[in-house]
């Protein structure tokens, strides 16, 4: 029998595993707690489970961890960006940022991304799979166990690694339901944002689900044509907004619109009114993300008085704007350059 990986289950299926094999429901509680709280390797560390159950858990699945491969420490900030390998070989990005004393862990949702954004070096890199939820915690769970969160500190996770998390439907579901969950990491809607390309049937789907987390839409763009031009496998902008409204509406929250400052493409005084205009009175929040260049791309970041004149023409009706001084700038932290310059060596 193939073994299963268990951080690959979700919070009802190890419950059903449970029951399947004739023990209890509290059973599966421990065992989460074993794998998410204490971060156990193995079965036989999960002390209070009876050894018989240990042995048969060995016999049906397996703990999996990421190998660390490389990690850069930013010069300017305290950010620091990871390289992790999964068991089959699959290269996973992973950024710990810090400010204000909050700690942040940016994680991928999957290895690569297929949508191929003209500003993103991950989406230059091509799609390689999607992560499966397990992958997606030990990336949480790399953190946690290397001590470079500290104990009994909440911290927040953003979706805004490599991939697209609304691509990975079911193992996003499976990863949010465990950091969610009081057994497993304990975190709210207020501690975790998926950050997406804006899929709108998708974000329908999620809001009528009661996984908790926050949604933030990479809007880039004012009109179709120039979203299209940096974004080609984006979706049209008014039925993306119109779902990112419906969410809204479900949770009784705001979403957060983000928009990346690249100089002559989508920072002009016309796209600030138009963004504006998008964006006042709705349910939004709006986050300004000043271009991060990389080697081989020919975008540029627009000079710092042309981003002050876009949020100066903003203010005014805009909803709450912030401006995200991008950390780790000098490590490339923006999205998949760790990955790009590993695969570009061989
Ligand atoms: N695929 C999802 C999540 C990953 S990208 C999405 O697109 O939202 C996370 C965020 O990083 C997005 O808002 C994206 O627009 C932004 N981003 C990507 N490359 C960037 C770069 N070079 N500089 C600044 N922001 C970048
Ligand atoms: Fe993919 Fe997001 Fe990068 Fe676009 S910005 S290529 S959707 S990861």
């Amino acid at each position: 029998m193939e073994k299963r990986i268990i951080k690959d289950l979700s919070a009802d299926e190890l419950a059903a595993a449970m029951a399947a094999m004739g023990e209890e429901r509290h059973r599966a509680v421990q065992i989460l707690k074993w794998l998410y709280q204490k971060g156990a390797a193995s079965f036989a560390e999960m002390t209070n489970l009876p050894r018989d159950l240990r042995e048969r858990l060995d016999e049906r699945f397996v703990v999996t961890a990421p190998r660390l491969v490389e990690s850069i420490r930013s010069g300017a900030d305290a950010s620091q960006k990871f390289l992790l390998e999964t068991a089959d070989g699959a290269l996973v990005e992973t950024v710990l940022m810090e400010a204000d004393g909050h700690r942040t862990i940016c994680v991928s949702s999957q290895a690569g991304c297929a949508l191929g954004c003209s500003f993103c070096r991950t989406g230059e890199g091509g799609f390689e799979r999607d992560l499966a939820s397990g992958e997606i915690l030990d990336q949480v769970l790399f953190f946690k166990k290397s001590g470079y969160l500290p104990p009994r500190r909440r911290f927040n996770i953003v979706f805004m690694g490599m991939g697209e998390p609304l691509l990975n439907m079911r193992n996003l579901a499976a990863a949010i339901g465990i950091l969610n969950l009081e057994a497993g990491f304990g975190l709210g809607e207020k501690r975790i944002t998926v950050s997406t390309v804006g899929i709108p049937d998708r974000i329908r789907e999620l809001a009528a689900t009661d996984l908790r987390f926050s949604l933030a839409v990479s809007l880039n763009a004012t009109t179709d044509e120039s979203r299209r031009r940096l974004m080609p496998g984006s979706r049209d902008l008014g039925d993306t907004l119109a779902a990112a409204r419906e969410f809204a509406r479900a949770r009784r929250a705001r979403v957060t619109l983000e928009y990346v400052l690249i100089a002559g493409e989508n920072d002009s005084d016309e796209d600030a009114g138009r963004l504006a205009a998008l964006s006042s009175g709705g349910p939004f929040k709006l986050n300004l993300i000043p271009f991060n260049e990389w080697d081989g791309c020919e975008h540029r970041r627009p000079g710092e008085d042309r981003i002050e004149r876009f949020i100066g023409l903003l203010l005014p009706t805009a909803p709450a704007v912030t401006v995200r001084r991008s950390q780790g700038r000098d490590i490339g932290a923006a999205c998949g350059q760790l990955r790009c310059r590993r695969l570009s060596r061989g």
